[in-house]
C-alpha cells in the first residue's frame, strides 16, 4: 500500500483526507423491515445501511486535498475493523509480531478496559510507536493493550430525534464526538453511524517499555525479512 506523507510525516491509512468530504442527503423517516427510523430519499441498501444504521456518505481519494488528522475516513475505518489491518500502515496487523493476539492503542488516561468498546483499528507495534511520536492526541496520554478477540459492538454516530429528525445533543460530551450505540440498541435505527465499533476480549495490558521492545522485536525481524529477501549480487551466476 502506497504510503502518503504531509510535512515529512506519513499519514495513518485510516485519516481523512479533506476531498473526501462530501454533501450529506437530507434525513427522512424511513420505515425498513426492523421497524421505524432515519434513511435518505436516494438510499442504496448497500453502501448506505449497515447493522440497521443509516451510514454517513464519504469519497474515497487518499492522498488528495489535506489530511484532516482529527477524522477518519469511514470507509477506510470498516474495512480496517473488518479485515484486521494497521489504522497507521492499512497492511494486515494478523500474524505479525503480536502473535494470535492484536494491538490496540488508544487516546486515553486509564488503561484499556476488558470489553472496552472502541471505533479505533489495530495498529503494529512500530506503526504505534511512530503515531505516539507524530499525533498531538496520543501526546496527552494513551493506553495499550494486547487483545485476543474483537467482536461487533455496534456503531459510533449521532443519534437523531425521531420527531424532528434533528441531531440529539449528548450532555457530556466534546462537540464533534460520537456516540457508541449497541448492535442489540433500537436507537440504533435513529442514529447515522460514521465508524464501526467493536468490543475488545481479552485484554492485556502494554506499557511504554512493553511497546517499545516489540516495536524492537518488530525492526529486527524486518530487517531480518529484508536482508533474505534482497538479491546477493555478490553471488557468482550458476
Ligand atoms: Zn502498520
Amino acid at each position: 500500500m502506497r504510503p502518503h506523507f504531509w510535512n515529512g510525516k506519513r499519514v495513518p491509512y485510516v485519516t481523512a483526507w479533506t476531498i473526501e468530504a462530501c454533501p450529506q442527503p437530507k434525513i427522512i423517516r424511513r420505515v425498513g423491515w426492523a421497524g421505524e427510523g432515519i434513511g435518505y430519499e436516494d438510499e442504496e441498501p448497500v453502501i448506505d445501511r449497515r447493522h440497521e444504521a443509516l451510514w454517513v456518505r464519504s469519497g474515497i481519494a487518499p492522498g488528495r486535498g489535506k489530511p484532516d488528522f482529527r477524522r477518519m475516513n469511514t470507509h477506510r475505518q470498516k474495512r480496517a475493523v473488518r479485515y484486521s489491518l494497521c489504522q497507521v500502515c492499512g497492511e494486515s496487523v494478523i500474524g505479525a509480531e503480536a502473535g494470535e493476539r492484536t494491538l490496540h492503542l488508544l487516546g486515553a488516561a486509564v488503561p484499556i478496559a476488558e470489553g472496552e468498546p472502541t471505533a479505533a483499528p489495530p495498529v503494529h507495534p512500530l506503526c504505534a510507536v511512530e503515531a505516539i511520536e507524530n499525533c498531538p492526541a496520543l501526546g496527552h496520554g494513551w493506553a495499550a493493550a494486547l487483545v485476543q478477540f474483537s467482536p461487533l459492538w455496534g456503531v459510533a454516530g449521532v443519534m437523531h430525534d425521531p420527531m424532528t429528525l434533528e441531531p440529539l445533543p449528548h450532555p457530556g460530551r466534546r462537540p464533534g464526538e460520537l456516540q457508541h450505540v449497541h448492535v442489540a440498541d433500537k436507537e440504533i435505527r435513529w442514529t447515522l453511524a460514521s465508524f464501526t465499533v467493536m468490543s475488545l476480549q481479552g485484554v492485556t495490558a502494554v506499557s511504554h517499555d512493553q511497546l517499545h521492545e516489540m516495536a524492537q522485536h518488530a525492526e529486527y525481524a524486518r530487517r531480518l525479512r529484508a536482508d533474505v529477501l534482497s538479491p546477493d549480487v555478490t553471488s557468482p551466476p550458476s
